[in-house]
């Protein structure tokens, strides 16, 4: 697993309902360095999982704080967040993020672009809306509820 170094950016980019956090707003326990609770972080903090950090291929220019986008994939159902910072809206439709998202598609992968409260919904080919949504609600259970 990656280190994050100089990036906090899931802690401005995700919403976090148990702390009030809106998406897209910096989180008022972040240092940009260190959380002041990580040990009491409410849990879809700790189960929040990056896809740059989890990837070692993904290059350091891929890096949440460089490209402007942090991805979160729920594997079971395969389930891809793009969040979007609005600082730079338009970036995820360019390289090299526009990559990640081709390829994300290509392996069949649902994909939300989150752009504060905005949101697009990319269905992969063969993939209708209402499927879509039915694993998108079962990622959102299984985070929140750790049910399957
Ligand atoms: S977006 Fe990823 S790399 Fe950046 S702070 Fe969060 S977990 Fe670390
Ligand atoms: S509680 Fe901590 S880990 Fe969660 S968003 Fe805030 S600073 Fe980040």
């Amino acid at each position: 697993m990656k280190d994050c170094g100089d990036c906090a950016l899931c802690c401005k980019l995700i919403e976090v309902k148990p702390l009030n956090k809106p998406a897209d707003t910096w989180c008022q326990h972040c240092t940009k360095h260190s959380c002041r609770i990580w040990s009491e972080r409410p849990e879809i903090c700790k189960t929040y999982d990056c896809l740059w950090r989890t990837t070692p291929e993904m290059p350091e220019e891929l890096r949440p704080s460089h490209c402007k986008v942090a991805f979160e994939c729920h594997e079971p159902e395969k389930v891809a967040i793009a969040h979007v910072d609005k600082d730079r809206p338009e970036g995820w439709r360019k390289k090299p993020v526009i990559g990640v998202i081709t390829k994300l598609l290509r392996e069949k992968w649902t994909v939300w672009v989150m752009i504060g409260k905005d949101r697009h919904l990319l269905l992969p080919e063969g993939k209708k809306p209402e499927e879509a949504m039915k694993v998108t609600r079962a990622a959102h259970d299984r985070v929140m509820h750790g049910s399957a």
